[in-house]
């Protein structure tokens, strides 16, 4: 049984994200989505929205579950018996950066495979950074997100606006 891992911090989800799991999906006998703790990225949503929010996403793919993880990934991955780790590229700059965590991981256990796909041409410019930038400045980016997805980061950002003015406003006063 072929069991892999997509790890990631999904801050939030896109559908750059989601074409991979999909693929991950057909791949695999077994894909678990698993949402990293990334305390120092700040993140929009809490680690509980994001896997709210995935396990709405990936509803419709039975092989396909949604968990949590922090630490080493090879440890998550010896816990649930995976030997294969996803990873997406979109551009050199990815594929620098995933050949040396790739390496590492290789080193710290020389089972995990890491496996990589290559982002859809029309999604490699897509990154959640990118569209939480463009979201918060009013731009309409639904084509990029699921949509229950869409509507949470327009809420959410939409509530730190709120926050910020009325932070704004007391310092004023
Ligand atoms: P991380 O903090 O681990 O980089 P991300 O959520 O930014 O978490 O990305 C998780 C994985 O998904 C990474 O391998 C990244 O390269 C890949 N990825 C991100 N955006 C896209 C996209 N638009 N198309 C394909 N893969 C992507």
């Amino acid at each position: 049984m072929k069991v892999a891992v997509f790890p990631g911090s999904f801050d939030p989800l896109t559908l750059g994200h989601l074409d991979l799991i999909k693929r991950g999906s057909a791949l695999f006998d077994q894909l678990a989505v698993a949402v990293m703790t990334n305390e120092s990225k700040n993140p929009l949503f809490t680690i509980e929205e994001r896997v709210a929010q995935i396990k709405e996403a990936v509803s419709g793919l039975d092989n396909v579950s949604v968990i949590t993880t922090e630490g080493l990934t090879v440890d998550l991955m010896n816990r649930i018996g995976a030997d294969y780790l996803m990873r997406g590229l979109r551009n050199t700059t990815d594929f620098q950066y995933e050949r040396d965590i790739a390496a590492m991981n290789n080193f710290l256990d020389d089972q995990c495979e890491t496996v990589f796909f290559l982002a859809k041409p029309e999604y490699q410019h897509l990154s959640s950074s990118l569209l939480k930038e463009v979201t918060s400045a009013g731009g309409d980016i639904s084509a990029y997100l699921p949509a229950n997805i869409n509507e949470a980061l327009k809420k959410r950002l939409m509530e730190r606006e709120m926050l910020r003015v009325k932070k704004d406003n007391e310092k004023a006063r």
